[in-house]
């Protein structure tokens, strides 16, 4: 379940196109008239007040941190912006931001979602009080250690050529965009994507401070891109169901309201599925229902599948009628009884005597391995069906055939 697969850096898509796009736009932001390009200073604030709202609103304490840290550096960067007379003090906090904020967006990656006005997260907004402390702490005269570990040069010959940033701060990005792309590729979740985007920029926007306009419109960029992952990552929640990552019951009434006049429905259920949990346990039956989903997901016939409730789902096969795919349903059928699922260890019985009992009822099992099978009931719109409920009773109907006639069955 978790191996990358291509299919798996599809979550990357969005980031990367939005930077993408603020690369394409920057030659044509110096572009614009003097009184705009003064407003640029404070569009990162502007995007990143509204990305901490709604990270408020939909109680996301990850991407709220990370929107403070944003912020944070948005403001710690400013006396480079304006040119003023840099001095050590604006050094060591640029230095310190650049290498300390990459690492905190890695670990806010790793952190469980455990929302912002709670225990955690105070604890977590103290962890980056305490940093803020350390900093302004560094930056004061005479604490040369930490200074001078902040403008370490371990390589001669000006590395990285023409770039601001710190040596030490190298190293501490490139790690922390592999924990967060390793991450955000098993997390699939899109919050955890756009951290990556988030890092992506944020090392642009450090690395364009010289520049007047680089680094508030990457700062910008960073702020847009981890509210797209807000916005996404809540849309996911109410649209897309958990267990098996398919569209949930409330995405496929959404879908409904929007089709054609012709379409089919094949109502999708587990054969035997209350004894297969019986007999293996939750655990086991919930990765049934994933692999059975993940099945689904690829009949033919332009059919999109979702997960109806419970052991049931539905196929949606816009602008096609029953006889066009009834083979994909039954091609369908085929692959989900013949496929043997491995057991993962930890899923064998307790006991001898307990596995016993188990093969005694259990539905077909060789070697550790498992199989279910499903029934398939189908219904095209027309006729007196003018509603898509009630195609979805007459495909109900022909499921509740298919059980009657011995399961395992295509019916219509
Ligand atoms: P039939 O062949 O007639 O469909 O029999 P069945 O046992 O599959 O049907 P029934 O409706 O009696 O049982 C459905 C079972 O599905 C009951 C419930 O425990 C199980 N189930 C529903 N949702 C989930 C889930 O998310 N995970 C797991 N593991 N089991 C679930
Ligand atoms: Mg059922
Ligand atoms: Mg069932």
């Amino acid at each position: 379940m978790n191996t990358l697969t291509a299919k798996n850096f599809t979550i990357f898509v969005i980031p990367a196109a939005l930077l993408a796009a603020t690369f394409w736009l920057m030659p044509r932001v110096t572009e614009l008239p003097p009184a705009r390009l003064e407003l640029l200073g404070h569009l990162p604030y502007l995007a990143i007040a509204l990305g901490t709202i709604l990270s408020l609103h939909f109680h996301r304490g990850r991407a709220f941190f990370v929107f403070l840290l944003l912020a944070l550096s948005c403001w710690s960067f400013q006396r480079h912006l304006t040119g003023a007379p840099r001095g050590i003090e604006a050094t060591v906090l640029f230095q310190a931001v650049t290498f300390l904020v990459p690492p905190n967006i890695a670990l806010f990656a790793l952190m469980r979602e455990r929302g912002i006005v709670t225990v955690a997260g105070r604890i977590r907004l103290a962890f980056l009080a305490a940093q803020t402390l350390f900093v302004w702490w560094a930056m004061a005269p005479g604490h040369v250690a930490v200074q001078q570990f902040l403008a370490w040069q371990f390589t001669t010959g000006g590395f990285p050529a023409g770039s601001p940033l710190p040596q030490p701060a190298l190293p501490a990005i490139a790690l922390s965009g592999a924990v967060v792309a390793v991450r955000a590729s098993l997390k699939q979740s899109p919050i955890d994507s756009s951290f990556l985007g988030v890092l992506a920029a944020f090392t642009v926007a450090c690395n364009g401070v010289a520049h007047p306009y680089v680094t508030p419109v990457f700062m910008t960029a960073a702020a847009v891109i981890l509210s797209l992952g807000v916005l996404k990552d809540s849309y996911n929640m109410a649209f897309r169901d958990e267990l098996t990552g398919l569209p949930s019951r409330r995405a496929l009434n959404e879908q409904l309201s929007w089709l054609g006049r012709r379409y089919c429905v094949a109502m999708v259920d587990v054969d035997h599925f209350k004894k297969f949990n019986d007999t293996y346990g939750h655990d086991v039956g919930d990765q049934v229902l994933r692999l059975v989903a993940s099945k689904l997901r690829g009949v033919g016939g332009g059919g999109k599948a979702y997960r109806y409730g419970g052991e049931e789902f539905t196929i949606l096969f816009p602008r096609k009628g029953r006889d066009e795919v009834m083979a994909h349903l039954e091609e369908l059928r085929g692959i989900i009884a013949d496929y043997q699922m491995r057991l993962r260890g930890n899923d064998r019985p307790s006991s001898c005597r307990e596995g016993k009992r188990q093969r005694s009822s259990a539905p077909p099992r060789s070697q550790g391995t498992v199989s279910v099978t499903v029934s398939i009931g189908v219904a095209e719109s027309g006729g007196d069906r003018r509603r898509p409920d009630d195609v979805i009773k007459a495909a109900d109907q022909a499921l509740y055939r298919a059980k009657g006639r011995g399961r395992n069955l295509v019916s219509v």
